[in-house]
């Protein structure tokens, strides 16, 4: 199946011998000019690079003080060096988090270090050439952005924000990455990351409309740019009809049904989803961002609810108040933004929703904590509820659940091995081979338990499963969406299931 070797699963974890350079011929394709200039940037390397390059991290170093931290504060413990999955994975030194920090670090060190400036040899700095942009290029791109490593790191070092300005420097020469910059462009000219238009949109929830009304005999509405609905909902685009997302937006639909809720989607605002950050863009990330603004205003919503997605809650999380904030319009009794496991969760909690669980017992499930909700965020207002909410929603639908090895999730949670703007098939080895540490731990569960499925938030960790899990064994109908659990068990009022259990109990 694969032109590259898929990495054993082991029984129990090993931190793999070093290897020079054995990923260094991974790289994704280059944005094309037609996927740079809609963004800003150059449509190809420009003749003047390095100066342009050495200018931009200047200008970097100066906005994020961050930056100039991580850069300076590496004291080489190694701590991090077996903590990221692409190193467990691929074996590739560079791979190592503080490995690939010096890639960046090296370069930093010459230009803006005295020491770098004067005695380069002695203190590690180098040249930027082309050879280091193309190591850039590579080992930039595979890192995730996870930041498991800072987990562990006793300085907080954090090996994704120096990813990020890393890749923004790219950017800015004219060496950007096809899929991410790409995908951008077409939430600026279409609204989503799938480039799909208003009509193939509205097409697609009427159809959802009638296969909830056939399957369960009420009328469950997917509204789109309706006018004085009380919420917004956004989420990933990946929701309008990929197999597990769309069945995870059937559950969202159900819950704001049970609750009585008025409920919108809009055209304007089709993605959660935000690319601006994977590429380190603040400019791009804004301009995405404020999409949610403009729907939220025309719309005249009073609250805003996100969908499944991991990255998409990070910026909604983290930093949708300074993008594109104030939300002083909306009502300010409810968390800007809300996710929908919040959400759910709460109704739980207030009684209001009714569950089968015995609809979902041909599946054990497990649960896999995504790296950006998961060190990233946070989701209600208790500590950790980015751990608890997602949890007890699966427990209240579904009977059996067996959580995976302590050390693999939590806030210590393996990345899926596709996110940071990696989900391309042109990176499916790096993506495969990254996956190897939460496939290995899903294994443990298989066997110690007999998990059949696993569960995600996150549009990015569903799809990537979908394709990887087959190269380890597993089939790609294993993961499913956290609501497609909720879909399945919810006994909505005045549906068949109502009526089945009524006559079961007679
Ligand atoms: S942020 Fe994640 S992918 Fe990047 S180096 Fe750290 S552990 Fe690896
Ligand atoms: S754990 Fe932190 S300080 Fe230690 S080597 Fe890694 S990045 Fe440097």
């Amino acid at each position: 199946m694969a032109d590259f070797e898929v990495p054993e699963l082991k029984e129990y974890p090993i931190v793999p011998k070093l290897k020079e350079g054995v990923m260094a011929h991974s790289a994704p394709f280059v944005a094309a000019g037609k996927f740079q200039t809609p963004l800003g940037y150059p449509g190809e390397l420009v003749d003047n690079w390095k100066e342009v390059a050495i200018d931009k991290m200047g200008e970097l170093l100066g906005k994020f003080r961050s930056l100039q931290v991580f850069l300076d504060a590496c004291v080489h413990c190694g701590a991090c060096t077996d903590k990221c999955h692409y190193y467990l994975g691929t074996s590739d030194a560079n791979n190592m988090p503080v490995a690939r920090q010096e890639l960046l670090r090296k370069v930093y060190r010459r230009y803006f270090t005295f020491a770098g400036k004067y005695f380069p040899k002695l203190v590690g700095a180098a040249d930027l050439t082309e050879e280091v942009l193309d190591e850039w290029y590579s080992y930039f791109h595979q890192c995730s952005q996870c930041r498991r490593c800072s987990v562990f790191c006793p300085y907080g070092i954090d090996t994704a924000e120096i990813s990020m300005a890393a890749r923004e420097i790219m950017d800015a020469v004219g060496k950007g990455q096809k899929y991410c910059n790409e995908i951008i462009g077409k939430v600026y000219v279409i609204g989503n990351n799938l480039g799909l238009p208003e009509p193939a949109l509205k097409d697609t929830l009427e159809g959802l409309e009638e296969e909830v009304e056939e399957d369960t005999g009420v009328k469950v509405r997917f509204p789109l740019d309706e006018k004085g609905a009380d919420i917004l909902l956004v989420t990933p685009s990946a929701d309008f009809f990929a197999e597990p997302h769309v069945d995870g937006l059937i559950g969202y639909g159900k819950v704001f049904h049970e609750a009585g809720a008025s409920w919108t989607m809009s055209s304007k605002a089709s993605e959660a989803a935000n690319f601006g950050m994977f590429i380190g863009s603040y400019e791009n990330m804004r301009k995405i961002a404020l999409r949610i603004r403009e729907a939220a205003l025309e719309l005249g919503v009073k609250r805003i609810v996100f969908g499944e997605c991991g990255h998409a809650w990070r910026v909604a999380y983290s930093f949708l108040n300074t993008l594109a904030g104030p939300f002083d319009f909306l009502d300010p009794r409810y968390p800007v933004p809300q996710h929908i496991c919040e959400f759910t969760y709460n109704l739980i909690q207030e009684g209001k929703l009714r569950f089968n669980k015995e609809e979902n017992d041909h599946m054990k499930l497990t649960f896999h904590d995504s790296c950006n909700v998961a060190r990233a965020s946070r989701m209600g207002n208790m500590e950790g509820g980015q751990f608890i909410i997602p949890r007890e929603v699966i427990k209240a639908t579904c009977n059996y659940f067996y959580d995976m090895p302590q050390d693999t999730i939590g806030e210590a949670t393996f990345c899926c091995g596709g996110g940071g703007g990696l989900l391309t098939d042109d990176l499916m080895e790096l993506r495969v081979k990254g996956s190897q540490p939460r496939m290995e731990a899903l294994k443990r569960v298989t066997e110690d338990y007999g998990v059949t499925n696993l569960a995600a938030i996150c549009a990015i960790c569903k799809s990537q499963f979908s394709k990887v899990l087959p190269y380890y064994g597993f089939t790609m109908d294993q993961i499913v969406s956290v609501h497609q659990l909720v879909s399945n068990a919810i006994v909505m009022k005045g549906s068949e299931q109502e009526a089945e259990l009524a006559g079961e109990t007679e």
